[in-house]
């Protein structure tokens, strides 16, 4: 008797063997001789610096568009509520995410509590919002990376990671020294500084943002309130990690080496501004950037009380979304997307 779980895994690693079957380019990294741009770095000689640099920030934190210039090495606490050390509530194998990064082996995860964003409809807001995990060292970080290693993952999926971004590049340090050759995918809410992101060239291999809300009004009510900037702050920093990126490549069994996946959830009453994103990314990106249009949103949190967001989105609202984005000429949308786009486009016919 198989368990639901063996069959999810195994039917996604079946999807991917299919999906992904004569997409692997012999002159990406990873195809027998990946090795992990932080290494590259620390091989330069360069990752030391880049570690010191990040741990300045703490002391006037500015990690965010927040810039609280709170000192946190001092204990001193800003938006986020994070303080000096890293919090994580679990660290894990995932099977949920993007077929080229959950592969065989699955993502790992590391779950950092806190976060730079208030979004009323949180799917994680006892982590996120109220901080629930344990302070971990920089050593211990590291060794959460390893254990995922060891465990068959394919890449160290940092989720929520702008606040203690000179943690992880810490720990990424003592794990390397330690064996640790997986890629880091720096897994943001989008909320983030041009210049931060800058920081982590050469250091980050895949980047996984969110762009989330189009326009300032909006998210002001529904991300972090009265503060509008949330989109111009994303764009920027999505185009940044274009920059250091690009198209995603993926090894020749499929799994992602390096790129960026842009994520974006389809909320009901068009409140994300789905048009809007698809005509921002096919203006701003490359039209064969790997895009995920999300379907699962669900009222979580506080999102009851907001009228146009208590609800499920409808089978019409998903299909237009991804209508859009196929209109637009986005040409390399995740696959999962497209087969719910089908089931949902046949519930409708
Ligand atoms: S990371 Fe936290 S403390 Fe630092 S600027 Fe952002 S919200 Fe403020």
């Amino acid at each position: 008797m198989i368990s639901r779980r063996k069959f999810m895994k195994s039917m996604c690693v079946a999807a991917g063997s299919v999906l992904y079957a004569g997409c692997s380019d012999a002159g990406v990294p990873g195809n027998g001789a990946f090795t992990a741009a932080y290494a590259q770095l620390e091989e330069q000689g360069r990752l030391a610096g880049r570690v010191e640099e990040a741990y300045a920030k703490l002391e006037r934190c500015d990690l965010c568009p927040h810039k609280c210039l709170v000192n946190r090495i001092r204990g001193e606490k800003g938006f986020c509520q994070a303080p000096e050390r890293a919090v994580v509530h679990s660290h894990t194998p995932h099977y949920g995410e993007e077929i080229p990064l959950v592969g065989q082996g699955g993502s790992g995860t590391i779950f950092f509590s806190n976060c730079n964003l208030r979004c009323v409809f949180c799917q994680n807001w006892p982590i996120a919002h109220l901080g629930r995990g344990r302070e971990v060292s920089d050593e211990q970080l590291a060794d959460m990376m390893l254990d995922l290693q060891r465990r068959g993952c394919h890449n160290i999926n940092l989720v929520t990671p702008t606040h203690v971004m000179p943690n992880i590049l810490g720990a990424t340090r003592i794990a390397l020294k330690k064996g640790l050759k997986l890629p880091l995918c720096y897994n943001t809410g989008g909320y983030e500084t041009v210049e931060n992101i800058r920081l982590l060239d050469n250091i980050v291999d895949i980047y996984l943002p969110d762009l989330k809300f189009m326009d300032n009004d909006k998210s002001a009510k529904y991300v972090i309130k009265g503060r509008g900037d949330y989109p111009d702050m994303a764009q920027a920093a999505i185009m940044e990690m274009n920059r250091q990126g690009g198209v995603l490549r993926t090894d020749k069994r499929g799994i992602a080496r390096h790129g960026v996946i842009l994520r974006h959830l389809v909320m009901p009453n068009h409140v994300a501004g789905t048009r809007e994103f698809v005509s921002w990314v096919a203006e701003n990106l490359p039209r064969d950037t790997y895009v995920n249009i999300m379907s699962q949103y669900r009222v979580e949190h506080m999102a009851f009380e907001y009228d146009k967001i208590s609800r499920a989105i409808t089978s019409g609202e998903f299909v237009e979304a991804i209508q859009w984005a196929k209109d637009a000429g986005l040409s390399n949308l995740d696959q999962r997307s497209l087969s719910r786009y089908e089931i949902h486009r046949r519930r409708l016919s």
